[in-house]
């Protein structure tokens, strides 16, 4: 069986940016199981798994617009601190909050009752290097198909 649409894919992967840090990884945990051909994980690294048997492994380079897009300085912008909920007195530098529509906001200056948030993507503006190996491949069932996804977690409602 080989990476094709309408498969479940089991990967490990990890991702280097330029400096050579690795920025993301899952080789620590479970592997990721995704349904193929359906942009539940990047267009690119889906591309290069494609043809891939089990246990194969493959590299593929993104660019910020293949991977999480070109850092936008318009996306940081100043609030005041009294509009978080519980005033914003916890509130410190490197923390992660979230907007009311569930949008991930970095905090990247706390000063004088002002907060700038951050809500570029932590890996937005990096070129990154994935590392993909290919764990379990399987069909897909009918319902994950019409689902667009995998059920791995059968009783979790979706
Ligand atoms: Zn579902």
């Amino acid at each position: 069986m080989i990476v094709a649409p309408d498969k479940v894919v089991s990967i490990h992967y990890h991702a280097i940016d330029e400096s050579g840090n690795i920025v993301d990884s899952n080789e620590d945990e479970a592997p990721l199981d995704y349904l193929h051909g359906y942009g539940n994980i990047l267009q690119g690294l889906e591309d290069a798994l494609a043809g891939l048997s089990e246990d194969g492994e493959t590299k593929v380079r993104l660019t910020p617009k293949d991977a999480y897009g070109d850092y936008d300085p318009e996306m940081v912008f100043e609030v005041n601190q009294d509009q978080f909920p519980d005033g914003g007195s916890s509130l410190e530098e490197g923390a992660v909050v979230q907007s009311s529509d569930g949008m991930e906001l970095l905090v990247t200056r706390v000063e004088n009752d002002k907060v700038t948030l951050d809500a570029n993507h932590p890996l937005s503006g990096k070129t990154l290097d994935f590392t993909l190996k290919v764990t379990a491949i399987r069909d897909a069932t009918e319902e994950e198909i019409a689902h667009g996804h995998v059920h791995s977690h059968p009783h979790e409602p979706h």
